[in-house]
């Protein structure tokens, strides 16, 4: 006898949900000053947008990322006489996590609007997971700190849990079976990275890009309202290709737009198509 997978063809049950840029810190601006601090601290400036173009992945793999940029790299090598290795990894991932932990209780406000967002994704009886490149003693200080403003998801996964971060899927299958949701055509990632975008895809589930509450266009929500229209509108443009690009099904401004885009998922759904 032969079994055939047949198409999911029902509703959505579950969305899982980035941190920093996506529910609080908008702009994800906490990781990126405390990267620059602590490579200021050994003789190192480091650009915004080198700081930026891995976010997203575990905070040491960013640090390791940071090191091999060959202009980082090459400025090490003049200061200290020796390539960057695993051991500099290692120290400066030690300066990073007390600096953060200190900095994400003071820079981490959820994004205005979320809390009303995960209330009409409740309404519509989907579950809230959440993953991050955060740490998992980092993510606890965030947590209490998001119920505190309105925001509590079901689950909170970090790479610690489940061995590695993103791009593996890893943190979206350990949600998946903590939430006991399946299949995972039925889930739908959402986060404001490239890296957020590929775990959804290497995942199976839907993927939906955020941009302007995030790390492209990396500017608080005042910063971001002060910004002249036509300036605005071209960095959202840009920070969309971007994240079409590495494959998201759809990319919204900010979280409150999502409730349009569930409801087009579960359209193709429903005609038998996956993501
Ligand atoms: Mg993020």
């Amino acid at each position: 006898m032969t079994s055939v997978h047949k198409p999911y063809r029902g509703r959505l049950r579950a969305v899982i949900l980035d941190w920093a840029g996506t529910t609080v810190d908008h702009g994800s601006l906490a990781p990126v000053r405390v990267l620059q601090k602590i490579f200021a601290d050994r003789g190192i400036e480091i650009t915004e947008d080198e700081t930026r173009r891995d976010m997203g992945v575990l905070k040491k793999d960013h640090i390791r990322a940071l090191l091999h940029l060959p202009r980082i790299a090459e400025a090490w090598r003049t200061r200290y006489q020796q390539t960057p290795g695993e051991s500099d990894v290692e120290t400066l991932f030690a300066d990073f996590i007390p600096q953060q932990l200190k900095c994400l209780a003071e820079c981490s406000p959820v994004i205005a609007g979320v809390p009303d967002v995960v209330q009409r994704l409740r309404n519509r009886g989907l579950k809230i997971g959440s993953t991050t490149g955060y740490t998992r003693p980092m993510l606890d200080i965030l947590l209490p700190h998001a119920a505190s403003q309105g925001y509590a998801p079901d689950c909170a996964l970090c790479p610690d849990d489940v061995g590695a971060g993103r791009p593996l899927p890893w943190m979206i299958y350990e949600n998946a079976i903590r939430m006991k949701v399946h299949p995972l055509e039925a889930i739908v990632k959402i986060g404001d990275t490239i890296s957020d975008i590929e775990e959804g895809l290497n995942a199976g589930t839907w993927t939906v890009g955020v941009t302007r509450t995030g790390n492209m266009i990396a500017l608080s929500e005042k910063q971001c309202q002060a910004l002249p229209q036509a300036e605005r509108a071209e960095r959202l443009e840009n920070a969309c290709r971007i994240l079409r690009e590495a494959g998201a099904h759809y990319v919204i401004d900010t979280l409150a737009d999502l409730d349009s885009v569930l409801d087009q998922i579960e359209g193709r759904l429903q005609t038998g198509e996956r993501p």
